[in-house]
């Protein structure tokens, strides 16, 4: 097993800014789980499946072929043989993602993967259920977080900037009803692992997050 690195919370807490900032500063691969549950959603949403047709999806989501390659240093999602790095991002795909990634099949499939990576490399991985199912003997596991005000408030800045236009109480409605599907379904819900490290970033700097998770790893010898 590579040196893993589990990082788990809400959606909007900041996983991916500071995974991929710790993945740098170590020369670790980041592996971006949340992509792939997209991509799966971008799959079965262009299928025509619906969210609540488990049958459906259970029986679809063996046609998805999803891969990661890293092209300069960035995680790049295949379905396909498409490159859906371009298409994952939107708040329908987070939405399609959440409501089909509660599916057993779906979520086996996704695990196998994401185990498969960290099997052989050293990783920085990001998700909600790193801690407790993919990556259970993970050397350091955070649980990240923050208040949905703040964390709508950051999602608001960060697609203001790109020039979206957007309110932040629909966000803020959005994040919480993501939260509330993901800490409540059946299978691997979103809940911080027993050995996890929390920490909210309410009231924290991106800076002073990284510190925080770095000083884990240094504490921590292989
Ligand atoms: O993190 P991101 O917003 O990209 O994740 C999209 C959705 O994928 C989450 O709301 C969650 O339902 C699902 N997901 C999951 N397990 C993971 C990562 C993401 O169920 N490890």
């Amino acid at each position: 097993m590579g040196y893993n690195i589990a990082i788990d919370g809400p959606a909007g807490a900041g996983k991916s800014t500071i995974a991929k900032i710790a993945a740098k500063e170590l020369g670790f691969i980041y592996v971006d789980t949340g992509a792939m549950y997209r991509a799966m959603g971008i799959f079965l949403m262009r299928e025509g499946v619906d969210a609540a047709d488990a049958d459906a999806i259970s029986a679809k989501c063996r046609e998805a072929d999803i891969t990661i390659r890293y092209e300069n240093g960035e995680q790049v999602v295949y379905l396909n043989g498409e490159n859906v790095n371009g298409v994952i991002r939107t708040e329908e795909a987070g939405t399609m993602a959440s409501l089909t990634s509660k599916n057993p099949d779906v979520r086996k499939k996704l695990v196998e993967l994401q185990q498969k990576l960290a099997a052989d490399a050293d990783v920085v991985m990001d998700g909600r259920d790193i801690g407790t199912c993919v990556l259970p003997d993970a050397q350091v596991k955070v649980y990240l977080t923050a208040s949905s005000a703040v964390r709508a408030k950051r999602r608001y800045l960060e697609l203001t900037a790109k020039g979206t236009d957007c309110d932040i109480e629909t966000i803020e409605a959005d994040i919480i009803e993501r939260d509330r599907q993901d800490m409540t379904r059946e299978i691997s819900p979103l809940v911080q692992a027993e050995d996890a490290v929390l920490i909210d970033s309410s009231e924290m700097t991106v800076e002073e997050v990284a510190e925080r998770i770095m000083s884990l790893v240094k504490g921590h010898t292989k």
